[in-house]
């Protein structure tokens, strides 16, 4: 095989370029890409392996080797010299492939005859999207500048795959953009939301990957790459004089912005064939690969860096992005990958809808979005990908459906879906003054969880006795900067007045875990989960507790107070916040402010082992509250973020639920009978807050939109009955009750 030019590798793109323009179906389309390499390379074998699912690839076109495998063979990531390519996102060449490490023999596709292998990944901004392989029966290594080409080569079939070039009969390039697409997630927070789509991330569409003229390319990269360092210098005058972090990070940036090195690669890509913009996203795609792979922490964020510089040039380049100017439209439903508690609460109740292709129920992110009532779908597999700032789209929360672009048919079904939950809300308005009593007769008080000064209106639209549950963390999480004592004594004093008397349980700080705070250093911790949190923070470094502690006082200036304290685990950590209350108390007294008139502190049951404290903690501490979320958590030790554990453990599993009835019953045996509740999520499922009922919990703390549906379906309940159902299912030994009380509730009762 000839030694490839630049020119070679030009000509081999041009007449890509004109394969992929032609208006042929996807698979020919496909076919034809492999043809032209073979034979461009002088291989035997060219072959494309795209992604059929998140773990198993699909040979989908091959020239050389046995057409019938194609859609037929397919590996699992990781196996043999395909599936390796995958994992790693590394080039495999080898002369003699049988021999290689991992080597897997498909015999369908009559690959035994040859004997040299490589393998390139196509990648999209480290996105694995499948591999471009090429063999021949000569044993012989691939050359490096062969696997340059064909490393180009497979940067254009990213993209083309990317826009959908290989899909469907006809698929034109770019019409993926355009069709209506369904996607099926999870929810996360029901309800019905209309609007249009705003990228967090906008993720920038190369519809031009390999360009004919590459001196005007090389022309716009330079015109590209000086704007970008204007950029830069202008950001480095402006930080001048500031946060000595800050110039470092902006130093870093100019320094990367003028290497020498970064700017011959892509120039060096240009002259192969490839377009600017492509060049500057293969050059992202390799610091992105290698991001991954090393653990050098100082090498990983300059790599990040490039990274982001990567992706403005990108945006200079193309003028899609956030610098484009583009407002936020006025029914936002937000798209992002993932996103932070912090991040989402910037966005605040702006927000229509939000739909993430990964999160979970679990998250912190999630519970400000259900304490905002933003309709919320996870899991909604390459939906930044689809998605245009933009678009019309349709989230249904309570199925986990997103609508992107939808179809006359769609909006119609939709909207009047939308049209009969407004009627379902009417329909619980008119209980909010009826107590949640049971058909047995049984009481159960309703709180609501809140976090915001934005959600206090709902207590009295959800019918809440009070806040069970304020976390005050969200306060903290919302800033730049740690907020002072003035200022967070105002605040809690105006939820006080907001709350008109009726009790609010403010939880103290609970960070740590997945609540980082912007403005304190992060720990870097293997299982932040079971790491320095929440009072283990308060008591290690009590300056902040100090300090809340003080605004919550001064709040109430003489009104009753209620404080507990988050993730306690075993007694001696209530005693000594308990003790930081008293020495609170006492400097309030010597300043001369006023005490609250009543002050009742508690603690949050949220590991195991709390449950079984000894007889005194039960007898002292005030009031305690089960924090379900992370309860349930450590119980299972399943992470609650984690969506492939976290679903295998039912709340009403038979353990769980026999767990909590040991908290009711240890609760009940104390002279005083201690004051229980419960203010996890799963209070606010209607099935699983009528099972918590069952077990003897007589509070019960949710979300205020929540209220409605949990009073209801009490209110039709007997508890006493259901407690039965739930006792015989334990006794029968099911695993989880959940079948025997479905079955109970669909029965004639
Ligand atoms: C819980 O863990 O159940 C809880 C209410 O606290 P958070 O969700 O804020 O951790
Ligand atoms: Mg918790």
């Amino acid at each position: 095989m000839a030694e490839r030019t630049g020119s070679e590798s030009r000509k081999l793109l041009g007449r890509l370029r004109e394969a992929l323009a032609e208006d042929s179906a996807g698979q020919a389309r496909l076919d034809n890409v492999t043809h032209l390499i073979a034979d461009s390379m002088g291989t035997e074998v060219c072959s494309i392996y795209l992604f059929r699912d998140s773990e198993t690839l699909e040979l989908c076109a091959t020239e050389g080797l046995n057409p019938e495998a194609v859609h037929q063979t397919r590996m699992r990531v990781g196996e043999g010299l395909v599936g390796r390519v995958a994992k790693t996102s590394r080039i495999v060449n080898t002369a003699d492939a049988p021999s290689a490490k991992g080597f897997r023999y498909m015999p369908e596709t009559g690959e035994e005859i040859y004997s040299s292998f490589c393998g390139v990944p196509i990648q999209r901004l480290g996105e694995n999207l499948g591999v471009l392989v090429v063999q021949s029966k000569e044993a012989r290594d691939y050359l490096a500048d062969e696997i340059y080409g064909l490393e180009v080569v497979a940067m254009v079939l990213a993209e083309m795959t990317e826009l959908g070039a290989f899909i469907g009969d006809n698929a034109a390039m770019g019409a993926l953009h355009q069709q209506s697409v369904l996607f099926q997630g999870a929810c996360a927070q029901e309800g019905a939301a209309e609007g249009h789509v705003w990228l967090h991330e906008p993720r920038v569409v190369v519809t031009n990957p390999i360009a004919d003229d590459p001196d005007a390319e090389l022309q716009r990269l330079h015109d590209a790459t000086d704007q970008l360092r204007v950029g830069v210098d202008r950001m480095l005058d402006g930080a001048a004089g500031g946060d000595k972090e800050q110039l470092q990070v902006l130093e870093a940036y100019r320094m990367f912005a003028n290497s020498k090195g970064w700017m011959r690669r892509m120039e060096q890509d240009i002259s192969q064939g490839l377009s600017a913009e492509a060049a500057v996203e293969k050059e992202q795609n390799t610091a992105r690969t290698r991001m991954e792979q090393v653990t050098d922490a100082y090498l990983r964020d300059r790599l990040h860096d490039l990274d982001d510089l990567s992706n403005r040039l990108l945006r200079i380049l193309t003028g899609q992005g956030a610098e484009t100017g583009a407002d936020l439209p006025a029914d936002p439903i937000l798209i992002a990958r993932n996103i932070g508690p912090a991040e989402l609460l910037e966005y605040g109740r702006n927000l229509k809808g939000i739909v993430l292709e990964e999160g979970s129920v679990g998250s912190h992110a999630t519970i400000v979005a259900r304490a905002l009532a933003i309709p919320l779908v996870i899991h909604a597999d390459r939906v930044t990908t689809e998605a245009l700032n933009g678009d019309h789209i349709m989230v249904d929360g309570d199925a986990g459906s997103v609508h992107l672009r939808p179809d006359e048919n769609v909006v119609t079904a939709f909207r009047d879906k939308m049209a009969m939950q407004a009627k379902a809300q009417e329909r619980y308005a008119s209980i909010r003054d009826k107590s949640a009593t049971s058909l047995d007769g049984i009481t159960i008080a309703m709180h609501m969880n809140a976090g915001l000064m934005a959600d206090l209106p709902s207590l009295d639209g959800s019918g809440a006795e009070g806040v069970g549950l304020f976390r005050t963390e969200l306060q903290f999480l919302i800033r730049n900067q740690m907020p002072k004592r003035m200022e967070l004594a105002q605040l809690y004093s105006s939820v006080m007045d907001a709350a008109r008397g009726k009790r609010v349980v403010f939880r103290t700080l609970d960070i740590g875990s997945d609540k980082v705070l912007p403005y304190m250093t992060a720990q870097d911790e293997p299982n932040p989960a079971l790491g320095w949190r929440a009072i283990r923070v308060g008591l290690d470094k009590p300056g902040v507790m100090r300090m809340q502690l003080q605004a919550l006082l001064r709040a109430a200036n003489g009104r009753p107070l209620t404080v507990m304290f988050p993730f306690v685990a075993q007694s001696e950590e209530y005693f000594a916040a308990v003790a930081e209350m008293e020495k609170a108390k006492e400097r309030e007294r010597v300043l001369g402010h006023p005490l609250p008139e009543t002050l009742e502190l508690g603690a949050m049951l949220e590991t195991p082992s709390l449950g079984f404290a000894p007889q005194k903690f039960f007898e002292e501490v005030g009031f305690l509250s089960i924090g379900g979320n992370d309860l349930k958590q450590f119980f299972f030790a399943a992470d609650r973020e984690n969506e492939r554990v976290r679903k295998r453990y039912d709340t009403l599993n038979v353990s769980f639920l026999t767990f909590l009835e040991g908290i009711v019953n240890r609760c009940n045996s104390t002279t005083r009978q201690t004051p229980l509740s419960f203010c996890g999520e799963d209070a606010g499922r209607p099935i699983e807050a009528i099972c918590l009922a069952a077990m003897g919990l007589r509070t019960l703390s949710m979300r205020p939109a929540s209220i409605g549906p949990v009073k209801s379906l009490i209110r039709r309940t007997n508890l006493g009955e259901l407690r039965q159902v739930i006792v015989d299912a334990r006794e029968r030994g099911d695993q989880s009750v959940r079948p025997a009380v479905m079955e109970y509730l669909r029965g004639p009762n």
